[in-house]
């Protein structure tokens, strides 16, 4: 079968279907690039880092690294060490991130600095890093090796462009100003040019694993999912509790 293959900069929007992910991967390969990891430092020209951010499923990240895998692309998929939507705590959950790791995968620190400090008022490096090495450390014992890799949640400013010594920051000045940089976010390339018409030399591209499924559903419809499923696992914790008061 011969597929044709548009280039990155040819299109003009994306529909957040998995196939469609994985046509865009082959179209950067087509066009010569290859997948780096942030461990490799600032990228090679011709390399794109492939970071995901996984804010809404883990079920959906290791989906996505399986078609990377069958596509020869590596990635870096940025976990969250406290988040209502998933808990890294459930053996389930952490069978999920090894299967991430064994399909060759690197894993890193999604931090929200949201949970610690108001976005507005710039705790200062130190303690910027005091408290993401400590996460560090939690995730490392989670998951049997502790990651390099930190990307901020939802970054405010004072961690933009910013680097720190214990990690690497996917924010840091090589990763974000000094190369091209593009991301998914909102499924906002269902509407707009998502490369425009020049790709740059070196690229980071962050991709939300939990925006892209099989039939392409939209925003909306995913986060209301989510967020029944939270809402289930809060009942699932309290309706014991209550048919126990019940009984006495
Ligand atoms: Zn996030």
């Amino acid at each position: 079968m011969t597929e044709s293959i548009q280039s990155p900069a040819e299109l003009s929007s994306l529909d957040y279907r998995l196939e469609s992910y994985a046509g865009l991967l082959r179209s950067f390969r087509e066009a010569g690039y290859e997948f780096g990891s942030f461990e490799g430092g600032r990228p090679a020209p011709g390399e794109i880092l492939l970071r995901h951010d996984v804010d809404l499923s883990l079920d959906r990240a290791l989906a996505m690294a399986e078609r990377e895998r069958e596509l020869g692309v590596a990635s870096t998929y940025c976990v969250l060490l406290s988040a209502p939507v998933y808990d890294l705590t459930r053996p389930r959950n952490l069978r999920l991130l090894g299967r991430i790791v064994d399909l060759g995968h690197d894993l890193a620190l999604h931090f929200d600095t949201h949970r610690y400090w108001s976005p507005t008022a710039d705790p200062g490096r130190a303690v910027i890093e005091a408290k993401a090495t400590d996460e560090l450390d939690v995730l490392g014992r989670l998951v049997g090796e502790t990651p390099s890799t930190v990307s901020f949640h939802i970054p405010p400013e004072w961690t933009i462009d910013r680097s720190f010594e214990p990690f690497t920051s996917t924010y840091a000045p090589a990763f974000f100003s000094e190369i091209g940089y593009r991301s998914d976010s909102s499924q906002k390339w269902r509407s707009t040019d998502p490369f425009g018409d020049t790709l740059p030399e070196r690229l980071q591209l962050l991709v939300h694993p939990g925006l892209w499924h099989a039939d392409g559903r939209p925003m909306g419809e995913i986060v209301d999912e989510r967020r029944r499923r939270c809402y289930g696992r809060v009942d699932d914790f309290f309706d014991p509790l209550d048919a126990a008061a019940g009984e006495q």
